[in-house]
């Protein structure tokens, strides 16, 4: 059975390639945003979203660095659209939501996934180091969700999903990341009561241990292999495995789909250890 398509959108007979019936209810011609989807987390994001059904707007500092994921989702027949924007900067949001606006219609599906690490123990942490950290990650969903929830209000309808970790319940080295991860939960839940009333929900995920560049960066900064760094951490996890990028886009996929509706405020841990 085909669905009526969203706003702006073509798809009676599916997105070019992608047969209607394969899409996720209610997710054939949706317009996401994934931000930091260059690769990692996000990319697999943007991946999914696209199987999914959605017109995916693949966010990240650079346009050029998109590439990849572009044509990942182009080649599988999917929509995709690089845009290049720094979360952190009024302007460059303001300016990326308008143009994924014009090109693929109004947002419903924010992904905000953008991330930095600047790990220190805090007697050596610099202010620096604590201000990139809270920019990207907070200010930077902060900025993302109040430039997209106009078009969401507009739709009455809307799917917010935040990466926050197991981190936001404190890591040694990690002040900065923890108090950025933390408020997003609280982000997370005041935007949830804001914007319920017009459709709109708002989750978080909160990964553990999933084998990206990020925990790459981590193993190095400590001096272990990546394969022993990932062992040590399999070790503390139930699954007796770390997570990889896909576990965490099939949470999101769920929370970023229609049915999920009645699911809101919520923190859905992914992969993490008993104690947390
Ligand atoms: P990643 O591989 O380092 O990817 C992060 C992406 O965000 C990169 O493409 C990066 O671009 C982009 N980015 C950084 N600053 C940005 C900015 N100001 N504006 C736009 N894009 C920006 O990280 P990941 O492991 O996939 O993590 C993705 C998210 O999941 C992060 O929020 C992270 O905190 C969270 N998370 C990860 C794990 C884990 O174990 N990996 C666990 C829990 C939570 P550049 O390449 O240009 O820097």
């Amino acid at each position: 059975m085909s669905e009526t398509p969203h706003p702006g959108q073509e798809p009676q007979d599916g997105i070019r390639g992608l047969p209607a019936e394969d899409a996720v209810p209610g997710s054939l011609g949706r317009v996401a945003i994934v931000t930091g989807a260059a690769r990692g987390i996000g990319a697999g994001t943007a991946r999914r979203l696209a199987a999914d059904g959605m017109a995916v707007a693949v966010l990240d500092l650079d346009a050029g660095s998109c590439g990849a994921t572009v044509e990942a989702i182009t080649a599988a027949g999917g929509r995709a659209l690089a845009v290049g924007a720094d979360v952190s900067q009024d302007g460059q949001v303001e300016a990326a939501v308008a143009t994924v606006a014009e090109e693929f219609g109004p947002p419903a599906v924010l992904v905000n996934n953008a991330g930095v690490l600047r790990d220190n123990l805090l007697f050596k942490m610099s202010g620096d180091d604590w201000d990139t950290v809270l920019s990207v990650h907070l200010r930077g969903s902060f900025l993302m969700s109040r430039s997209v929830q106009k078009h969401m209000v507009g739709q009455r309808y809307g799917r917010i999903v935040n990466l926050s970790s197991s981190s936001a319940l404190g890591n040694r080295g990690q002040a900065n990341y923890s108090a950025a991860k933390a408020g997003l939960q609280g982000l997370t839940k005041t935007l949830a009561i804001e914007l319920g009333p017009f459709g709109i929900t708002a989750n978080a995920v909160a990964p553990g241990f999933i084998a990206t560049d990020m925990t790459a960066a981590t193993a190095a900064r400590l001096g272990l292999t990546f394969e022993d760094f990932q062992a040590a951490a399999a070790a503390q996890v139930p699954a007796r495995r770390i997570g990889q990028v896909d576990d965490v886009a099939h949470a999101i996929s769920f929370l970023a789909s229609e049915g999920a509706g009645y699911v809101s405020g919520q923190v859905s841990a992914t992969g993490n250890s008993p104690a947390r």
